[in-house]
């Protein structure tokens, strides 16, 4: 395989570059590359991470995955880019500093339409998406979520419609809950199919790689921002070779309680940014990462900048809590914790819900 400069070898570790754009400063942006082959063949594994720019932790595992002897342990290829975003690791940013907005929304998705030529963020997320959609058989996206969050993983919903048929979509939502069950982190449902959509979630890194290429493809939020979390990058490494295993890359089965930490609930859950505070003023948290919340409990009081109680907010759902919002000011509603709650929902959905009915 040749990815960018790097010219992958039988039983060798190789690095490279992978040029994404020219900078106007004269020289070009390039993306670090590593690439592991086995002797024996077998499936393409790919590994991001970084693409917001502040997530390091992600960062450090892709790194540690990527041992020199990894080569001689696997069949088939693992491709790695630990940062896919190199203007916002300069900085310590979750953004690019090519424009402000968020990098991992502008994959390639056939329904995206715009008057305006492409933007460079999203001509860097084009090239990307072109190097792995054609050779990727699982793609592992490394991310962190919130100050002092839990590690989990999101699992996005597979929609079904033009690109593929439904039976087509519930192969490949198996294909990924074994992935995501072989890593050993809490799994969290994406948010339903309206609001993935509206949040441009199937342009992020790992939506476009299942939902547009059609590649198992999930993101792991592993901890916090900014700092390199020791404990939960020795998990995401165990995770990442969890799920070598269970494609073959590795031999032996995953061992997904070696991992953890365990999911505090027994019921499915989805994402959600919850609850929200409809009285503007200084949050008390009553919670933290990690904490079961039933329907009707206090996630929260609103104080007074003086420190007296004047509002309570409370969650409209049975979960818990995967991390606090960072701050304590809040406006009229605002989001005070990320929280996973209650999912009943099926994991294949079609693409467009008010389509689907009239067809
Ligand atoms: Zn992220």
């Amino acid at each position: 395989m040749q990815l960018g400069t790097a010219e992958s070898e039988p039983g060798e570790l190789v690095t490279g570059w992978l040029e994404v754009t020219d900078l106007p400063t004269g020289t070009p942006e390039r993306l670090p590359v590593l690439v592991a082959e086995g002797e024996e063949d077998g499936p393409t594994l790919w590994i991001t991470a970084a693409i917001h720019g502040n997530e390091v932790t992600g960062l450090a595992v892709a790194q540690d995955v990527m041992t020199d002897d990894l080569a001689d342990e696997i069949r088939g290829t693992v491709v790695c880019i630990p940062n896919l975003n190199p203007a916002g690791l300069r900085r310590t940013t979750r953004t690019s500093y090519y424009d402000d907005e968020d990098p991992n929304r502008f994959f390639p998705d056939p329904d995206a339409e715009s008057t305006r030529p492409p933007s460079v963020q999203q001509l860097v997320d084009e090239r990307i998406y072109e190097a792995f959609a054609d050779s990727a058989d699982a793609l592992v996206d490394l991310h962190t979520a919130h100050v002092g969050s839990m590690p989990f993983l999101i699992r996005d919903r597979v929609l079904f419609g033009e690109e593929r048929t439904e039976s087509e979509a519930r192969d490949l939502a198996d294909d990924l809950e074994s992935l995501v069950e072989a890593f050993g982190m809490p799994v969290v449902n994406e948010y339903a199919a309206e609001e993935y959509t509206e949040q441009n979630l199937q342009r992020s890194t790992a939506g476009a790689a299942l939902n547009n290429a059609g590649i198992p493809a999930f993101t792991a939020e592993l901890g916090g921002h900014d700092v390199v979390e020791e404990d939960t990058r020795e998990s995401g490494v165990g995770g990442v070779r969890n799920v070598m295993r269970e494609l073959g890359v590795l031999p032996g089965d995953p061992d997904p309680d070696a991992v953890g930490p365990e999911a505090p609930v027994e019921f499915p859950v989805k994402r959600a940014v919850h609850p929200h505070a409809d009285t503007p003023g200084i949050a008390r948290h009553r919670v933290e990462a990690g904490d079961v919340v039933a329907e009707g409990d206090v996630v929260a009081d609103v104080c007074t900048p003086h420190g007296d109680r004047k509002a309570t907010v409370e969650s409209d759902y049975d979960g818990y809590v995967l991390g606090r919002r960072h701050g304590v000011a809040v406006y009229e509603n605002d989001p005070v914790a990320s929280m996973a709650v209650r999912d009943d929902a099926d994991l294949v959905v079609p693409r467009d819900a008010n389509e689907d009915e009239s067809a």
